[in-house]
């Protein structure tokens, strides 16, 4: 069912914050993809970030078993309630997603009533301020999700899946592969939203892994070396390394290390793989320890 959007906020004289990333989706067929790529099952529990006016909320209400939907804007708190009575497998908080303790909200709905474990899935229009944090509290935390279903701009869906070599390619790029596997579902131009975005969209699904596909010493130093090589992207891979003080080590030690796992120094960070990043910080966690 397509929502109108603009009478729906007309009626409960809400004029859309833009300050607070709210370009609600109005398109029927767009929000069906996104609930049919997450794969909804009863046994799923649905973490949505950003609710707005429940147009996305009522179609995971109808698959998943149970959906927490996390807003900051009071106004839409109140609404929600009314927008979603007709379903009672939603609990509405009213939060920043960036200053919740995800783990604990989540830990009273994680098992069904009857005690059977629930699948946590994350699906969520983001708020395009916050998408990059968002998406980085999400795959850092511990709440173990399955899948994520998130629309993002089309530039950070790039951004998301970049291989090595290309301008794409970045801090991101590398988090996202080390957690996830990722696939753009679809493309979603501006006028699918009231308002509309001043850039297009995609909505992208993230696989969580069970293992990650590199083996570290030390997960918090890989993606030190990371942010410092893309940190300095025109520099070499010796000056972005050695000039970041946050690794803990200096030119020498440097030249040393890539001499070691066979990677000119001359190089940039955008064209390592995540594999040579992890070779790279293994070493480096070898010769400081
Ligand atoms: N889900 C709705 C839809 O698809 O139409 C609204 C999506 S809109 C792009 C983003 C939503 O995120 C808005 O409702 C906005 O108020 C909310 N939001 C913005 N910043 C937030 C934050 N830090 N924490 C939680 N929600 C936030």
């Amino acid at each position: 069912m397509e929502p109108d959007v603009r009478s729906i906020l007309r009626k409960l004289n809400i004029r859309p914050s833009r300050s607070l990333g709210q370009n609600f989706l109005r398109d029927g067929w767009v929000l069906q993809r996104i609930a049919e790529a997450a794969e909804l099952a009863q046994d799923d529990i649905v973490l949505e970030i950003g609710p707005g006016i429940g147009n996305l909320t009522s179609y995971l209400a109808e698959d998943a078993g149970f959906v927490v939907a996390v807003e900051i804007d009071k106004r839409l708190v109140q609404v929600l309630h009314d927008l979603l009575a007709g379903y009672r497998n939603v609990h509405v908080i009213n939060a920043d997603i960036l200053r919740l303790d995800l783990k604990k909200e989540l830990a009273p709905f994680m098992a069904s009533s009857d005690g059977t474990p629930r699948s946590l899935k994350v699906v969520a229009n983001l708020p395009y301020y916050i998408t990059t944090p968002v998406i980085m509290k999400l795959l850092e935390s511990d709440i173990a999700a399955e899948c994520m279903v998130v629309m993002v701009q089309k530039e950070v869906a790039a951004r998301m899946m970049a291989k090595p070599g290309g301008k794409d390619y970045g801090a991101l790029s590398v988090s996202v592969a080390y957690y996830s596997k990722p696939t753009v579902i679809m493309d979603v131009p501006p006028d699918c939203f009231t308002p509309q975005p001043g850039v297009d969209s995609a909505v992208v699904r993230l696989d969580l892994h069970k293992t990650p596909p590199v083996e570290l010493k030390d997960r918090d130093l890989f993606f030190k070396v990371v942010k410092a090589a893309f940190g300095q992207r025109r520099k070499t891979l010796l000056n972005a390394l050695s000039n970041a003080g946050y690794i803990g080590a200096g030119k020498d030690q440097v030249r040393m290390l890539l001499q070691k796992v066979g990677i000119d120094e001359m190089r940039r960070g955008e064209t390592l793989s995540i594999y040579q990043f992890a070779q790279l910080s293994n070493e480096l966690y070898d010769m400081l320890n």
